[in-house]
């Protein structure tokens, strides 16, 4: 039995100096996809749910996530978590702790800081009264789209108010802004990995890296070793998924499922090496 809380993952990371890496999923194929490769490879691994995918199209529930997450989970040896992702709704993030989510992502980070830590301190004190843990975001990361989330230093964290609001949130984790964004990248982003190891080093915290999908692996690798502690890949991820779908020139739906998981394993395999435990 496998199934741990996102924070047990985070200390192994830690441990090992490395990021654990978490993977948007949206169904059982790719829940499926990303516990039998972290099972492969051996190390731990985090499968996380976008709240959009819920309540934009409403056909998946938070309940039936976790129970399917829980029982792949419990398969196998490698530690699995299950990770509610950026959500700003407070009475989402409660229905997802009831549903049995023991991770949530409270984000605000585009409120003013005041805001932001005083929402995000609401969210802890009520999760952890639940045993659940709370990712907290500061500075912005934003959209890969937009040339200028990536790029605009001012929305980048700023070291001193990260000691700071980890203090007075509370959070058990942070996501931090520091030249990532999120979806494709039109330009390739450059982490700023010295402000990575002045976070690092004033706060307390695991630090978490947002928009996976294109940063040049070198960087990840420096990253891993200064302070990141999880790595949250979507875009490039669900991308291959629905290109998978597309290309698919059968008719047994059966066998796409099948093509799908072998795509995925694929990917997961090469993306895995990087969280070197
Ligand atoms: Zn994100």
């Amino acid at each position: 039995m496998a199934y741990v809380k996102v924070s047990e993952v985070l200390q192994l990371a830690i441990k090992a100096n490395t990021a654990v890496m978490a993977f948007n999923c949206i169904d059982y194929s790719t829940v499926r996809s990303v516990i039998t490769v972290a099972e492969e490879v051996n190390k731990p691994v985090i499968c996380m749910l976008y709240p959009e995918h819920v309540i934009k199209y409403n056909w998946i529930n938070l309940e039936g996530f976790v129970s399917m997450v829980k029982t792949e989970a419990e398969k196998v040896k490698v530690p699995v978590a299950v990770h509610l992702d950026h959500c700003s709704d407070f009475d989402f993030i409660i229905r997802a702790i009831k549903a049995g989510f023991l991770s949530v992502m409270y984000d605000g980070s585009l409120l003013p800081l005041e805001e932001n830590i005083r929402n995000t301190r609401e969210v802890t004190r009520v999760a952890h009264a639940f045993g659940a843990d709370v990712e907290a975001e500061l500075g912005h990361v934003g959209f890969a789209s937009t040339l200028t989330d990536q790029s605009d230093v001012d929305k980048y964290t700023k070291p001193e108010i990260a000691a700071l609001f980890c203090e007075q949130s509370k959070c058990d984790s942070v996501a931090v802004a520091i030249g990532s964004a999120h979806g494709f990248y039109k330009e390739t982003p450059k982490l700023d990995l010295v402000r990575l190891e002045e976070i690092d080093r004033a706060t307390d915290v695991p630090l978490v890296l947002h928009g996976g999908s294109g940063i040049p692996n070198d960087q990840l690798e420096i990253a891993f070793t200064k302070g990141i502690n999880k790595f949250n890949v979507g875009t490039e991820f669900l991308w291959l998924y629905y290109q998978t779908v597309r290309n698919y020139d059968g008719t047994d739906i059966a066998g796409l499922a099948n093509t799908v998981q072998k795509k995925l394993m694929e990917y997961l395999r090469e993306k895995m090496k990087l969280s070197k435990f």
